[in-house]
């Protein structure tokens, strides 16, 4: 028996970088995967690979997020795990001298309202089974700040963390468990893009990762398949860093 035998996993952000990866983590380990992202070719791809389902949807949609519980729902009869780890790199100038209201905006619309938008629109479902796991992808910066200028991008995860810990706290009686995965950096393509525009970023990042290297999207996966199973059973409202040691440093 697998440790997510059967149990029904909704993605977001699954057709690339850490959601890709945890989608074929998932896969392995037994569940059954519904790939949600805005692209349509990577997240069909993505679905297609892990023999699950794809759901197009923009998570900043309501609409579009109760669509995809209820889809998985109509499919599968449950939804155990939500991932809700689409989110988007910081626009180019992030100070907070520099970042205008529509940047800003836009940084919490899909790093931080998508994901009160899927926790309030799943966690119906997993009060009437009496049981889920609902993981929030963060990000280190929240539990630490960043040198590199990215206030938005910092404000929206610290929001995350702080919403994860919330209802990780509210609803453990329940059995629903919420927890906010930190990674550290990751060699993904919004983290390629980001130091595309500014190389000497990458530089600087590194220079601070006591492992001496950016995480592997397959490292991350394995901490959320980790959070998502029952090994994880005594977890709920943490901050879940796997950041090869930056925030300890
Ligand atoms: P990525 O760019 O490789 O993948 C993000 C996916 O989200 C893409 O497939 C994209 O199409 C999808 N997406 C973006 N906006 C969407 C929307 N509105 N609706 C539906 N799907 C949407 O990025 P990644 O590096 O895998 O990042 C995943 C998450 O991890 C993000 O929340 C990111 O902030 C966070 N994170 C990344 C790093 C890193 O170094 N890569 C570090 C810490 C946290």
């Amino acid at each position: 028996m697998q440790r997510l035998q059967d149990r029904v996993a909704v993605i977001t952000g699954a057709g690339s970088g850490i959601g890709l990866a945890t989608a074929r983590r998932f896969a392995e380990e037994g569940a059954k995967v519904v790939c949600v992202d805005l692209d349509e070719p990577s997240g069909a791809k993505a679905a297609d690979e892990v023999g699950g389902l794809f759901v197009k949807a923009d998570v900043t949609s309501e609409d579009d997020v109760v669509r995809m519980y209820q889809t998985a729902f109509d499919a599968y009869g449950s939804v155990d795990i939500a991932f809700n780890n689409a989110g988007i790199s910081p626009p180019d100038d992030d100070s907070i001298l520099e970042t205008g209201l529509d940047a800003w905006r836009r940084v919490q619309e899909v790093n931080l309202t998508s994901v009160y938008l899927c926790c309030k629109h799943v966690i119906p479902y997993m009060r009437r089974q009496g049981k889920g796991s609902i993981i929030n992808t963060a990000s280190f910066v929240a539990v630490m700040g960043s040198a590199t200028s990215q206030i938005s991008y910092t404000a929206s995860k610290g929001g995350v963390l702080a919403m994860s810990r919330e209802l990780g706290v509210q609803f453990a009686r329940e059995g629903i468990r919420v927890n906010a995965l930190c990674p550290g950096p990751v060699n993904t393509p919004l983290l390629q893009e980001l130091f595309a525009k500014d190389p000497e970023r990458a530089q600087r990042r590194l220079v601070h990762i006591p492992v001496g290297r950016f995480a592997e999207a397959t490292e991350i996966a394995a901490a959320v398949a980790f959070l998502a199973s029952d090994d994880a059973s005594f977890i709920t409202g943490s901050e879940f860093l796997v950041d090869g040691g930056i925030s300890g440093a």
